[in-house]
């Protein structure tokens, strides 16, 4: 489809179908094809990958998608779409449509039942307010994906891509990166959906690592002081961890922020991640070491 048909064929099939955009669902459909070929691009398919694809409204990025991968699993939310899908979706013979809400589905078991083992990276636009918990939900259930490929608010991005002691940098950034690495594949302006959002969008890939970046004694711990050390902005580290719901003493913060070879008067947003991970090693050990 070329650029200036886009917005006239998507207007066509809403109209032929009578279908109704649901705001709660976060319709609003991509009609540009630049972007479009962006986002397939971005997810740099390559020979044998299979997609899984979260969202796919009428289908117009499945269509795109399909052509480069193996395999394209598509999960809807919406049944008043299914049949449009269908359709526009009628001559791709490796797209399979499934309808269902993605928050409900065991997607481990699907990878596991439809992928065969075969590489899977997913793509996904989404309403936004459940973007960050799926995408949390397939790093923390350790969700066997090669990468994921979505289009989330811009702001949530950046701070997603974020490096310490920039504005963006928070405890998303150090919880994406602890999983993944990141980068930005395209910003996205409002214009280029039907109906248009009140936000502009980014796209941003992470590309999922075998391992994390830092080695850590106890993940939970160290997600707790993460949290801590970001809990009161422009204060020092000392003053975040000693008044955290970790229960340490400020005599006891001070110990175990310079054991990790830390200045006490940092603050939590210029820590990288290794610096996380150290700290919240002698945390644990600290906590490890009083307990009764
Ligand atoms: N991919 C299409 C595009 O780019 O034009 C549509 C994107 S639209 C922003 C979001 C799509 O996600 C809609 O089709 C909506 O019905 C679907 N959706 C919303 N919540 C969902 C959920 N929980 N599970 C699966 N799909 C969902």
């Amino acid at each position: 489809m070329d650029r200036l048909s886009m917005p006239k064929v998507t207007k066509d099939i809403v109209q032929k179908y009578g279908f109704k955009f649901s705001k709660s669902l976060g319709q609003n459909f991509l009609v540009d094809s630049n972007v479009l070929l962006k986002i397939v691009d971005g997810a740099q398919i390559e020979e044998g990958d299979c997609v899984l694809e979260v969202g796919p409204g009428i289908g117009t990025l499945t269509r795109e998608l399909s052509k480069r991968a193996d395999k394209v699993i598509a999960i809807e939310i919406d049944k008043n779409l299914i049949p449009i899908l269908r359709e526009t979706l009628s001559d791709r013979e490796n797209v399979e449509i499934i309808n269902e809400d993605i928050l409900k589905l065991d997607i481990k078991k699907l990878i596991e039942e439809k992928f065969e083992g075969k590489r899977v990276k997913v793509v996904a636009n989404l309403p936004y307010y459940i973007t960050t918990p799926i995408i949390m939900r397939f790093l923390e259930e350790n969700i066997p994906v090669k990468s994921i490929v979505v289009m989330i608010q811009k702001e949530v991005a950046l701070r997603m891509n974020a490096q310490p002691s920039t504005k963006d940098y928070g405890s998303l950034s150090v919880a994406i990166q602890f999983y993944c690495t990141t980068s930005i594949v395209a910003n996205v302006p409002k214009t280029v959906f039907m109906p248009q959002p009140n936000v502009d969008s980014t796209v941003i890939r992470l590309d999922l690592l075998d391992e994390p970046p830092c080695s850590v004694k106890d993940r939970d711990m160290f997600f707790r002081v993460v949290k801590a050390s970001f809990s009161k902005r422009r204060k020092t580290l000392l003053n975040c961890i000693s008044s955290s719901e970790l229960g340490i003493s400020k005599d006891d913060a001070f110990k175990v922020i310079s054991g990790a070879g830390i200045d006490e008067k940092r603050r939590g947003e210029t820590l990288t991640i290794h610096e996380f991970a150290a700290l919240s090693n002698e945390v644990y050990d600290f906590l490890e070491s009083v307990k009764p």
